[in-house]
């Protein structure tokens, strides 16, 4: 898992808006990320330890990828209507 934070999440995030990937909720914290034009899919976690965001993603990036980019919006949104998420 790697820790996510403002600064690694703004490239991401940027790659994620151009690529524009198709992304699917499999259950509260995990998300399949689909790339429209090589139908390449990943899975992407988050967890919350201790006060840290922590994100993975089973892709061969050692970075915060633009799945866990593009997986953090809807992340966002679903976590805030969960206590504790
Ligand atoms: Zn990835």
């Amino acid at each position: 898992m790697i820790e996510i934070n403002t600064q690694n999440l703004d490239k991401a995030i940027a790659k994620a808006r151009q690529t524009k990937p198709l992304i699917k909720v499999i259950q509260f914290r995990r998300y399949s990320v689909t790339n429209k034009i090589t139908g390449a899919t990943y899975t992407v976690k988050f967890s919350k330890i201790g006060g840290k965001k922590l994100a993975e993603c089973d892709c061969a990036a050692t970075k915060v990828c633009y799945h866990i980019g593009a997986a953090i919006g809807i992340h966002i949104v679903l976590a805030a209507n969960t206590v504790n998420a």
